[in-house]
């Protein structure tokens, strides 16, 4: 019997009291709870030498993790380097923040390369295998040279970059001949698809079949977007259940005032700098709103080894105590933000007791928080969100109020829009983003991706049927 083998970055082994925050951690564990396999990654450990690198095996309800810390110098290179100041610049298109170090870019490889001779070990040939993300774009060259011939997928969780950007990477053709090596290369959304195939087209002189398919070197790759979902009923049973008053923030406090939640990672692809401006131009512009209102957000610190990251840390944190200072009164302060990462469930009780929710991405490959707050939305209440036009989630729910987070006016007007919305008009576009979110959901993600993968295989036992393509769901 086939099984099935996923490898992500970071593998977040389950606790049994806790649930698990983060979106690809979430999404991950659901699937292989379901299915079973092993799930292999890095523990999130760092050792000071190779020597002392080796993987770890543990089982948890019919899953198998397997996992290593990584040396200092590949946490250094591969991952704070290459894959976060090279890759995750390029794909978010920051053409400015792009650093490119060739001795980075060999550690990339050797890690790609580690995790590939690991499948290896592993893999039964009628295994499949599911590699998540841009940590790992040559995983599956390594494993063809290993003389694997699994069926071997691949999801960018994060935008894919268009041909402009992918020009500036010294090493692009190699990378895009890497990814040639999977057999199916899923992406967030429509335009991602589209992105890949062209810069494809361009670097592997490979022969287009379809706006899906093409062929190198007699492989039969598929090139598709499977949009990421959340798990709307789960989602809805969560946000009712939680106590209603959280820790973190005391929505007693603010029973006489509309709330706004925004939920980011301190990483200057979320926009937090220009949410904030724009939301401080809102309290100049509309002082009859002060008081009436507060601001509530979870701002967590990542990466806080990358310069750039603790910079905008130290950034964020002056921007809301400046703020603060200049509108605050006596009773009153406009913007409530803590660092700390809130559990899961908790949150889906936050989202359900905010009026609005504020997604603000300059890039994002989906934005599970827009899905996640209207899944937690009261059917009867429910709250408003409003979605940048550069998030992933954007191209799947048009009846947000969509936003331009680099045209200040824009998320103004929005905010002032949402604030007076009224019921009748929440309700409608409540209505058509909770049925596009039931309608392809986090399983149907998982079930569209991996019945592609499975395609040559005669065997569909991991796939419940889909009944209907997933392109437009909102409207359908
Ligand atoms: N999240 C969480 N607790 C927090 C902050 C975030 O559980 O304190 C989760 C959130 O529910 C969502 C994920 O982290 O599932 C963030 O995913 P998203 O796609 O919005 O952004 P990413 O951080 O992956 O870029």
């Amino acid at each position: 019997m086939s099984k099935l083998i996923v490898l992500s970055n970071r593998v977040s082994l389950p606790h049994p009291d806790k649930s698990t925050a983060g979106g690809l951690a979430v999404a991950l564990q659901d699937a292989l709870d379901d299915i079973g396999g092993t799930w292999v990654g890095w523990n999130g450990e760092k050792v000071n030498h190779p020597d002392e690198q080796y993987f770890n095996q543990t089982q948890y309800n019919g899953v198998e993790y397997m996992t290593c810390p990584l040396t200092e110098k590949q946490y250094q290179d591969y991952y704070c380097g290459f894959s976060n100041n090279t890759l995750w610049p390029a794909m978010h298109d920051r053409p400015d923040l792009i650093e490119y170090h060739a001795e980075q870019y060999e550690t990339y490889q050797k890690v790609n390369q580690l995790f590939a001779q690991q499948l290896d070990q592993i893999a039964q040939p009628n295994d499949i295998i599911w590699i998540h993300d841009y940590h790992f774009l040559s995983v599956a060259h390594y494993c063809r040279e290993l003389g694997m011939q699994n069926r071997i997928g691949f999801f960018l969780h994060i935008p894919f970059a268009d041909l402009k950007i992918w020009d500036l990477l010294p090493t692009a053709s190699n990378l895009i001949h890497d990814l040639a090596q999977y057999d199916v290369i899923g992406l967030q959304t429509e335009s991602d698809q589209k992105q890949c195939l062209n810069v494809c087209h361009h670097f592997l002189n490979a022969q287009m079949m379809n706006s899906t398919e093409m062929i190198h070197q007699d492989r039969h790759i598929t090139v598709q977007h499977y949009p990421i979902g959340v798990n709307p009923e789960l989602i809805q049973k969560v946000a009712q259940q939680q106590n209603s008053t959280s820790s973190i923030f005391e929505f007693d406090d603010f029973q006489h005032q509309q709330t706004i939640i925004s939920v980011d990672r301190i990483d200057y692809s979320k926009g937090l700098i220009e949410r904030f401006s724009a939301f401080e131009e809102f309290l100049k512009m509309y002082p009859e709103y002060h008081q009436h209102f507060t601001d509530l957000q979870i701002a967590c610190p990542c990466r806080m080894d990358v310069p750039t990251y603790e910079h905008l840390f130290e950034q964020v944190k002056l921007k809301v105590e400046s703020i603060n200072q200049e509108f605050s009164q006596q009773d009153w302060q406009p913007i409530n933000c803590t660092h700390e990462t809130v559990e899961h469930d908790t949150l889906m009780s936050i989202y359900r007791q905010s009026d609005i929710c504020w997604v603000n991405s300059l890039r994002d490959g989906m934005n599970l928080v827009a899905k996640e707050y209207i899944a937690a939305q009261d059917r009867l209440d429910p709250g408003v969100l409003i979605l940048s036009k550069y998030t992933g989630a954007a191209e799947q729910m048009p009846e947000a109020l969509i936003v331009d987070p680099q045209n200040r006016a824009s998320m103004v007007n929005a905010l002032n829009t949402a604030l007076k919305m009224s019921k009748a008009e929440r309700l409608e576009r409540y209505q058509y983003l909770i049925n596009g979110l039931k309608h392809f959901d986090i399983n149907d993600w998982r079930n569209a991706f991996l019945k592609d993968l499975e395609a040559d295989d005669a065997s569909d036992q991991f796939v419940t049927p889909i009944e209907e393509p997933f392109k437009n769901i909102a409207h359908s």
